[in-house]
C-alpha cells in the first residue's frame, strides 16, 4: 500500500518548530493587549459569496485560489450551499462586525486574530496552501473616528513595535495611498489611456488586466514589462485634495513616532477593497516571497457586504514567514565552535581526541569529528558547526604542524601545535 503524506502545500509542525510559533504568538498577543485590541475567532469556512463580494471576483484569490465546494443538504430544512475555506480573515471579521451589530456600540472595534488561511497557490518556500496569518482590524462608525489618519499611523507604529519585539530586525515599511474609490476610477482611466499604445508589447496577463482592471498591471512581475510600467502615471497624481491631506497626516504622525517608511508608488495591493493607505512590510532575508505582511484601509468594505458605513484599517502578517525570518536571523547569530578537528582516518581518532582535550582545556569551544568520515563529509559538518577546521593527518601528527582552514576567508594556514590555541582564539577571518 502506498503511504499517505500531508497534502501538497500543507505541513506538519513538529515540537522543534512549535516552540518558535508559540513564542511569536505570545509576543503578538502581548503587544495587541498593550494597544487594547481584543481577540476574535471567526469560522474557518464561510459562505462563498462573502469572499466573492468582500475580496473581489476579479482577484487571483477568488478567481483561482479558493477551496470551494457544494455542501450537500442534510435535511429538508437545509439548502445545498456553496462554502469556501477562508483565504483571508478580513472579510470574516467584517461579516461578524455586521452580524453582531458591533457598530451600535458607537466605539471603535479593535480586533485581532491568529489562524489558518487557505489558498490554492503554487507552493514554494514561504508560500503554502495552508498558512497562518496574524492580523488585526480597527473598524467602527465614522463618529468614532474610524477614518482618522491617526488610526493608520497607530496601526503602523504598532506593527513596527511588534516586529521589533519579535526580534525581526532589518524590515522595510513600504507605504502608498490608493485614494478614494473616485480617485482610483480616475487613475484607472489615466492608466488605460497610457497603456493603450503600449499594451500589445506586454505579457498576456497585462493585456487582460489593461481591459478588466488596469491597476493590477502594477503588480506584474514579468521582467520585460518593467520598463514599460516605469513610464506609466503614478497614483499620487490622481489623488484628490482630501486623500492627499489624509496621506500627509499619516506620514506626519509616523515621522513624529520615529517610524521609518519608503513611498512605493506601485503598491496597490491585490485585493479590491482597499482605499487610501496601503502598506507592506518586507524583509530581504525571505527571497522571492519577501512580504512579511500587508494591509491597508478599507473604508467601503462593510457597505459592500451589506452593512452600515464602517471605515476600517487592518493588516495580515504571514506567520510562516515570520518563522522563516527568525530562523534565518537566529542561524546567522548562532554561536559557532572555534574549531572542528577532522582526523584523517580512524587510526587518527585517538590523536584527535588528545588535541581536542588540549584545546578545550585552553578554553576553546571545539567540535571533534570522526576519522571514519570522508574528508568531504568532515568539511561539510565543520562548515555548519565551526569557524575553522583543523586537519589531523599522519603528517601533521609527525611534524607537529597543523593545517587550519578559516571558513570566512577561505585561507589555509600551517600552524605549529604549540601556537594552535592562541591562533584559534583569534576572531574568525583574522
Ligand atoms: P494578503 O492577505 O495576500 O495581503 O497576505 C498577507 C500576508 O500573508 C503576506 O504578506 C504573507 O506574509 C502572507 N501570505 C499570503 N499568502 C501566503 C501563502 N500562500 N503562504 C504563506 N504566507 C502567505
Amino acid at each position: 500500500m502506498s503511504t499517505l503524506k500531508a497534502v501538497r502545500g500543507t505541513r506538519d509542525l513538529l515540537p522543534s518548530e512549535t516552540a518558535l510559533w508559540n513564542r511569536i504568538e505570545a509576543t503578538a498577543r502581548a503587544v495587541f493587549a498593550r494597544y487594547n485590541f481584543g481577540e476574535i475567532r471567526t469560522p474557518v469556512f464561510e459562505d462563498t459569496a462573502l469572499f466573492a463580494r468582500g475580496v473581489g471576483e476579479e482577484t487571483d484569490i477568488v478567481s483561482k485560489e479558493m477551496y470551494t465546494w457544494e455542501d450537500r443538504a442534510r435535511a429538508q430544512s437545509e439548502k445545498t450551499q456553496s462554502l469556501t475555506l477562508r483565504p483571508e480573515n478580513t472579510a470574516g471579521v467584517v461579516r461578524a462586525y455586521i452580524e453582531h451589530q458591533l457598530g451600535e456600540t458607537g466605539q471603535l472595534q479593535k480586533l485581532y486574530y491568529i489562524g489558518p488561511q487557505f489558498r490554492r497557490e503554487r507552493p514554494q518556500k514561504g508560500r503554502y496552501r495552508q498558512f497562518s496569518q496574524i492580523g488585526a482590524e480597527v473598524i467602527g462608525p465614522t463618529s468614532a473616528g474610524s477614518e482618522s489618519p491617526l488610526r493608520d499611523a497607530e496601526v503602523l507604529e504598532m506593527l513596527a513595535t511588534l516586529l521589533d519585539e519579535m526580534g525581526i530586525t532589518g524590515w522595510t515599511l513600504e507605504l502608498n495611498s490608493v485614494g478614494s474609490a473616485a480617485d482610483r476610477a480616475r487613475y484607472n482611466e489615466a492608466l488605460r489611456a497610457a497603456l493603450a499604445p503600449v499594451v500589445d508589447k506586454m505579457c498576456v496577463d497585462c493585456q487582460r488586466r489593461a481591459v478588466t482592471n488596469p491597476l493590477r498591471v502594477l503588480d506584474c512581475k514579468v521582467a520585460a514589462d518593467q520598463p514599460i510600467i516605469d513610464t506609466l502615471p503614478v497614483i499620487s497624481d490622481s489623488l484628490d485634495e482630501a486623500s492627499r491631506v489624509h496621506f500627509a497626516a499619516v506620514t506626519a504622525a509616523l515621522d513624529a513616532a520615529g517610524v521609518a517608511y519608503t513611498r512605493n508608488h506601485r503598491l496597490v495591493r491585490g485585493l479590491d477593497y482597499y482605499t487610501r493607505t496601503t502598506f507592506e512590510f518586507t524583509h530581504g532575508g525571505l527571497g522571492a516571497q519577501n512580504a512579511l505582511l500587508g494591509g491597508g484601509r478599507y473604508d467601503g468594505l462593510s457597505e459592500m457586504l451589506g452593512g452600515p458605513r464602517a471605515p476600517g484599517i487592518g493588516f495580515a502578517m504571514g506567520e510562516d514567514r515570520l518563522v522563516l525570518t527568525l530562523q534565518a536571523l537566529e542561524a546567522a547569530h548562532a554561536p559557532k565552535a572555534d574549531a572542528f578537528i577532522a582526523p584523517l582516518g580512524e587510526g587518527l581518532n585517538p590523536a584527535a581526541l588528545a588535541l581536542a582535550k588540549e584545546l578545550r582545556r585552553a578554553g576553546l569551544r571545539v567540535e571533534l569529528g570522526e576519522g571514519g568520515f570522508r574528508l568531504k563529509k568532515s568539511f561539510e559538518a565543520a562548515d555548519k558547526t565551526a569557524r575553522r577546521i583543523v586537519i589531523m593527518g599522519e603528517d601533521e601528527l609527525q611534524s607537529g604542524i597543523l593545517t587550519v582552514k578559516d571558513f570566512a576567508t577561505g585561507l589555509q594556514t600551517k600552524v605549529p601545535r604549540a601556537e594552535l590555541a592562541v591562533f584559534l582564539s583569534k576572531p574568525a577571518g583574522e
